[in-house]
């Protein structure tokens, strides 16, 4: 797996005859103590060694995926839109850069709906960021929560509830992944891509996968999955992705002892 092309803001791979745009939606940091032990403290200075930093606080990627392919164009995530931290918000931007844009997107398909996953789907007037997405589809658990945020009034009949083992297009297959959030889904394209929306926020939990966040909504649970998970890729030889991994964001994982290495995806052969 090679990336085919690539920019500032995006870069592209392909699986078949499947195409998967990474998006960056900008960077953020987050304070120290959002990495938490599994019991919910936080860590010690010492512990941080070898967590990703900026400016003396977690970096904090976000990013969202396309996957073209014959059965249309996915959107996974949309990003932060206005809603967040400043920076964000440059979905448009990287889809333009690569060669695309909002109209292109046939299907939405949520990770979960928090703040930096859903606000880019519409803007503070309700004016719909990707007017041809005509389903978007959120796990049945999280639909109550999408239809409590306000901007998301204009989607509400766009709306359609997802489970495990849903395909929100061809090629692509949904995956619990239960924890971060009640519905967290994670999303197998080709069944050779994991794009696992939030199981990691920062490289630290690559070395240490026992290691959380605080804003995981049940810390046990999205533990296990993430531990389930990168198990599963490892012994599958899947390709994994995610909405906060370092650049660019999709790669392959190794496991080395109890921990696991991120090989990004590069252009070399
Ligand atoms: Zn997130």
């Amino acid at each position: 797996m090679r990336i085919v092309r690539e920019g500032r803001l995006f870069c592209e791979v392909e699986l078949g005859a499947l195409s998967v745009i990474m998006l960056s939606d900008g960077e953020t940091v987050m304070a120290l103590d959002c990495l938490r032990r599994p019991d919910g403290t936080t860590l010690a200075e010492a512990e941080l060694a070898g967590a990703d930093l900026k400016d003396g606080k977690l970096r904090l990627p976000v990013r969202a995926f396309l996957v073209r392919g014959p059965g249309g164009c996915l959107l996974i995530d949309a990003g932060a839109g206005d809603a967040w931290h400043k920076g964000l918000g440059q979905i448009g931007a990287a889809m333009a850069e690569a060669g695309t844009g909002p109209q292109e997107v046939t299907a939405i398909a949520l990770t979960h709906t928090h703040i930096d996953h859903v606000s880019g789907l519409a803007d503070r007037d309700g004016g719909l960021a990707f007017p041809n997405a005509e389903r978007v589809y959120v796990a049945t658990e999280e639909i109550m929560a999408f239809r409590a945020i306000p901007r998301m009034i204009p989607l509400h009949a766009r709306l359609l509830p997802l489970e495990q083992g849903d395909g929100p297009i061809f090629g692509v297959t949904a995956i619990n992944a239960p924890g971060h959030s009640p519905g967290h889904m994670a999303y197998l394209v080709e069944g050779r891509l994991l794009i696992w929306g939030d199981l990691v926020h920062n490289a630290l939990q690559l070395a240490r996968p026992e290691i959380g966040w605080k804003y995981d909504e049940d810390l046990a649970r999205a533990r296990a999955s993430r531990l389930a998970l990168m198990e599963q890729a490892v012994e599958a030889g899947w390709l994994v992705a995610g909405a906060h991994l370092p650049g660019p964001g999709i790669g392959r994982i190794d496991r080395v002892g109890e921990a696991y290495a991120y090989h990004p995806v590069t252009r070399g052969p």
